[in-house]
C-alpha cells in the first residue's frame, strides 16, 4: 500500500487499522467511549503504564518518607536525569543533554538567560510573528532584563501567507545584528516543520546560536539535534507525549555548551555528589542536568515514566510512519468528502513538510468545533478560523478517522453548526 492508495469506503478504514502494525498500542490508553479523541496535540491521553507509574511514585512516599530520595522503584534524585536518558533517542541527543525539569517557557527563559549575550553590533534575537506567544514574552522579557529594547531587539519574520514560513525568509533575516536565533520546529497552527538542519547550519556559518521549541514535533517525528548540531531546545511533555497536564518539561543543552554555567541557577543544578555539602559556592554538574533550577515536581514528572516506556517500545520511526499515512488519509478524505464547504487545508500537503495534526480552517470553526464537541468528537480550535485535528499514532484509528470526516459533512450538510455561537470558549 502506498500513501497515495485511497479509497473513501468505511471498509477501506477498517482494512487500514487492520493493517495497523501500531494497533495494540490504543489498549494502553484510556479511551473514553463513544467519543473520538483528536486533541493529542494539545493534551496527549493518559496511559494505563503513565498511571502506574504515578502511583508507583506515590507509594514511594507512602511507604519510604524521605528515603524516597535514594531508594524505591525510582529514587527521586535521579528521576530526572533517567527522563533526560530516556527521551533522548527522541532528539537524536546522548542521554546526558536532555534533562526534564520546568515548563517550555521557564526553560526557554533559562536557555535565553544563558544562550543571549548581547555584544557589539549582535544584540538582537530573531524569532517569528507565527510562533507561540508565550515564546515570544519569554523573548521579549529576556530582552528587557538585558536593559535592552525588546521593539528594537525582537525581530520576528514574516509570513508570506499567515500560515508558513519560508526558511529562505529566515536565513535573510540572519543579519549580523543577530545574536540568537529561537524558533518552532512545528509551526502549533498549520502543523509545518521547519527544516532545523538548514537553519542551523545557516545560523552557524553566520556565528549565531540557534534553539528550537519542539512541543509539536517531540514524540510526533524523529530529531537528530547532534547530527544538526542544534545550540539547545526545549519542549512540553504533555502534548503527544502523553506526560498529563502540567507535566515537566524538557531541555537539551548541546554537550559542546557543558562548560558554560547556566543563566539561572539553583541548587539542583550542583553536582550530585556536591548538592549536600551546602556550600554557597556553586558546583555545576557538567552536562544539562545543570539547567535545573528547585527541586523537581515528582508527582508531574511521574506520568512520563510510563509513558516514554510506550514511545520505546513503539518507536519513534513506526509512530512517524503512522502518523503520516493517517494525516494523509485524513486529507484525502477531507478533499473527497467536504469538497464546495468552504474548507481550506492550512497545513502543508509534503510529507517532509507535515507535522502530526491538521489544520483546517473555515468562517465557521469556532461553532464548528462545538457542534463536533456535540458529536463526540474533540477536536481543537485555534482563532480565528482554525480547526486542529490529531490523528494521533498511538491511539487513533483510521475508523475513527473516516467518522469523524462523516461527522463534520453532516454537520455542514445539516447546518448543525448554526445553533451553537462563532466565539472561542476560554480554554481553547
Ligand atoms: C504548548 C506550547 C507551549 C506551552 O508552554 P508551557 O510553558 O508548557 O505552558 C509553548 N510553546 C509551544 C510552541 C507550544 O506548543
Amino acid at each position: 500500500m502506498s500513501n497515495y492508495d485511497f479509497d473513501s469506503t468505511y471498509e477501506y478504514a477498517r482494512k487500514l487499522d487492520q493493517q495497523d502494525e501500531l494497533a495494540s498500542f490504543r489498549n494502553e490508553f484510556y479511551m473514553k467511549e463513544g467519543s473520538i479523541y483528536l486533541d493529542g496535540n494539545s493534551l496527549g491521553l493518559l496511559s494505563k503504564r503513565a498511571e502506574k507509574a504515578v502511583l508507583d511514585i506515590l507509594d514511594s512516599w507512602k511507604q519510604l518518607g524521605i528515603n524516597g530520595w535514594t531508594e524505591g522503584a525510582y529514587p527521586w534524585f535521579y528521576v530526572s536525569e533517567k527522563l533526560g536518558e530516556m527521551s533522548a533517542p527522541l532528539v537524536g541527543a546522548a542521554p546526558e543533554e536532555v534533562i526534564v525539569s520546568g515548563s517550555t517557557t521557564t526553560n526557554l527563559h533559562q536557555a535565553v538567560a544563558t544562550f543571549y549575550a548581547p555584544e557589539g553590533q549582535k544584540t538582537k534575537i530573531l524569532a517569528d510573528e507565527l510562533t507561540f506567544p508565550s515564546d515570544i514574552y519569554a523573548l521579549q522579557s529576556q530582552i528587557q532584563l538585558k536593559g535592552l529594547n525588546p521593539d528594537e531587539h525582537l525581530v520576528r519574520v514574516k509570513s508570506r501567507d499567515g500560515r508558513m514560513l519560508a526558511e529562505e525568509d529566515i536565513i535573510a533575516a540572519m543579519t549580523e545584528e543577530i545574536a540568537l536565533i529561537v524558533l518552532p520546529s512545528i509551526l502549533y497552527r498549520s502543523g509545518q516543520i521547519l527544516d532545523m538542519k538548514l537553519l542551523t547550519e545557516e545560523a552557524h556559518k553566520r556565528g549565531i546560536l540557534i534553539g528550537f521549541d519542539c512541543c509539536h514535533s517531540i514524540g510526533s517525528i524523529p530529531h537528530h539535534f547532534n547530527k544538526w548540531d542544534v545550540d539547545f531546545a526545549v519542549w512540553c511533555n504533555y502534548k503527544h507525549l502523553n506526560g498529563g497536564p502540567g507535566g515537566v518539561a524538557s531541555l537539551y543543552i548541546n554537550k559542546k555548551h557543558f562548560d558554560r554555567t547556566p543563566g539561572m541557577t539553583g541548587w539542583f543544578g550542583s553536582r550530585k555528589d556536591k548538592q549536600f555539602d551546602m556550600e554557597h559556592s556553586f558546583t555545576k554538574a557538567n552536562d544539562a542536568s545543570a539547567y535545573q533550577m528547585g527541586t523537581p515536581h515528582l508527582l508531574s514528572v511521574a506520568p512520563l515514566i510510563g509513558s516514554l516506556e510506550i514511545f520505546a517500545e513503539a518507536g519513534i520511526h513506526r509512530i512517524r510512519e503512522k502518523s503520516l499515512r493517517i494525516t494523509r488519509y485524513m486529507m484525502n478524505l477531507i478533499s473527497h468528502e467536504l469538497k464546495g464547504m468552504g474548507f481550506i487545508m492550512g497545513n502543508p500537503d509534503d510529507d517532509n513538510r507535515r507535522g502530526g495534526h491538521i489544520f483546517l480552517e473555515h468562517a465557521e470553526a469556532a461553532r464548528i468545533c462545538k457542534a463536533l464537541k456535540a458529536n463526540g468528537v474533540v477536536p481543537d480550535f485555534r482563532a480565528p478560523n482554525g480547526i486542529r485535528l490529531a490523528p494521533v499514532a498511538l491511539y487513533n484509528t483510521y475508523e475513527e478517522v473516516w467518522k469523524t470526516v462523516q461527522i463534520i459533512k453532516t454537520i455542514m450538510s445539516e447546518e448543525q453548526y448554526k445553533q451553537f455561537e462563532n466565539v472561542r470558549e476560554v480554554v481553547a
